[in-house]
């Protein structure tokens, strides 16, 4: 199989069998496991225990049925799914994604790729993921409030500070995470802040837990950036989607000097030639809970909307795609190469197809993996469970700050690592590599489990 020898070819082959119709799941496999053959060659013992095709079968599966009532009167029948995927460096831990697209492959692929992603941030966290093909959108705040009821009714069993953590994720916001919390600690009757994150700061949330994913993807990319005597000042930057992640990023990359001129949602995009206004986004998106059209028309002179087409059609020196999986293909890659774009860092798991990864790395741009570029959310909730943990709270400088380190660390370690295996300047490969040496030393320690 092209890009993979032998072995490694053996154990995808396995995986499509045993897991037909996933293909986003087979998506992220292949991708980690195209990055392992010098692993496996330098360290054979890698392979020969099996530790790869262990890391590639969930440790649990749970999927479950969730029952509501809408607000007409009606049953509304939705389906739950937690996948616990690998726990040999901490308790499991990841987001829940609420989008009608949901099903098990998606659950899969991104809680394959948070093993990874948190085994980067050298947090002792593992790797879950879950959600619900529930879409929030359109419904009611008492809606979503019985959906998460209904949902935590079944989850609470599974979850823990020290089984399972969720956090949130697409459709999954302060809100939804508010409510999921409620029926945890009514069910429980216990107060056991950290069994989620993403919580308010009034009831065990950490500082910059909101804003932590897209800052730490601005993070990474200024680290790109500096490795090449660059900064952001005076650059163009399109930003795709408008949900937690795409508004925190605009608004680190405005406070580092760089100017957003694009972002969007699944109707399409907005181009605002002044430099978009994170506040006025802010104001559509999260308390309007509107479209990103209704910014251009409020904002006015200099912006418009484009209900067709891609938002990277815009010319810029940064793309950073913060939206869902698969969002950016080859073509796309093309059209930001020949307008000159030299770096993309992906917000969003997975926005990048493989072939639009290979088109933009064979034309050398810098290419940053969302695995090691969006880790800085999961490793502040790791900082949130930290604080939880000694019951504490730090002040949002403290906790920036310690943001902006681990991000550096990330950044540092996927260069090294690139470097150490003979690929300098390769990220996807220093990620990939790195995050699984961790994972795969713990699981050899732990004996066949
Ligand atoms: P939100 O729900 O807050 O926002 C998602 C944004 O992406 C919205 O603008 C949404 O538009 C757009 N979008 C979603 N699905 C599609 C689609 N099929 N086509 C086009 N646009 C779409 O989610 P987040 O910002 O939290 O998450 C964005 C990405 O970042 C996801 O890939 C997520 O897994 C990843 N991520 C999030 C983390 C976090 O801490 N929140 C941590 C690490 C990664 P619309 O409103 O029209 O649906």
């Amino acid at each position: 199989m092209a890009g993979l020898d032998d072995k490694l070819a053996e154990i995808y082959d396995e995986v499509l069998r045993r897991n037909t119709g996933e293909a986003e799941f087979h998506q992220a496999v292949r991708e980690v496991l195209t990055s392992l053959g010098p692993v496996v060659a330098k360290h054979p013992q890698y392979a020969d225990s099996a530790v790869i095709r262990r890391l590639c079968e969930p440790e649990r599966q749970i999927i479950f049925r969730v029952p509501w009532v809408d607000d007409t009167g009606t049953v509304q029948i939705n389906r739950g799914f937690r996948v616990e995927f690998n726990s040999a460096l901490g308790p499991y831990k990841g987001g829940l994604r609420f989008h009608p697209s949901v099903y098990l492959g998606i659950v899969k692929f991104l809680g394959f790729e948070q093993i990874f992603k948190n085994s980067l941030t050298g947090m002792p966290i593992g790797g879950g993921k879950g959600g619900s093909d529930f879409d929030p959108k359109g419904r009611s705040d008492g809606e979503v409030m019985r959906f998460c009821q209904a949902f935590m009714t079944e989850l609470y069993r599974h979850i823990g500070e020290y089984t399972d953590v969720p956090a949130g994720d697409i459709g999954v916001g302060g809100r939804e995470i508010g409510y999921l919390f409620g029926q945890y600690k009514r069910i429980t009757n216990r107060y056991e802040s950290g069994t989620l994150t993403g919580k308010g700061l009034t009831w065990g949330g950490s500082q910059v837990r909101t804003e932590a994913t897209g800052y730490g993807t601005v993070y990474f990319t200024d680290e790109i950036l500096r490795a090449s005597g660059e900064s952001f000042d005076g650059k163009r930057v399109t930003v795709s989607g408008s949900g937690n992640v795409a508004i925190y990023a605009i608004e680190k990359i405005h406070q580092l000097g760089g100017a957003v001129i694009a972002c969007s949602d699944s109707d399409g995009y907005v181009v605002d030639d002044n430099g978009i206004d994170v506040e006025l986004l802010k104001d559509v998106k999260q308390h309007r809970r509107a479209r990103v059209a209704e910014y251009a028309e409020l904002r006015g002179q200099g912006a418009h909307h484009v209900g067709t087409g891609s938002i990277w059609e815009v010319p810029c020196d940064i793309a950073l795609p913060c939206a869902t999986q698969n969002e950016l293909d080859a073509d796309d890659a093309a059209k930001l190469i020949s307008n000159g774009c030299g770096i993309v860092a992906e917000g969003a798991n997975m926005p990048c197809t493989p072939a639009a990864v290979r088109t933009l790395t064979d034309a050398g741009v810098a290419f940053a993996p969302g695995k090691a570029a969006n880790a800085g959310g999961v490793a502040t909730s790791a900082l949130e469970m930290q604080q939880n943990a000694s019951r504490d709270s730090w002040t949002f400088e403290h906790t920036e700050e310690r943001l902006a380190e681990i991000m550096r660390g990330i950044h540092d370690r996927c260069l090294e690592t690139a470097d150490e295996y003979g690929l300098p300047g390769n990220y996807v490969a220093g990620a990939n590599i790195a995050g699984f040496i961790q994972v795969a030393d713990a699981m050899l320690a732990l004996g066949v489990i």
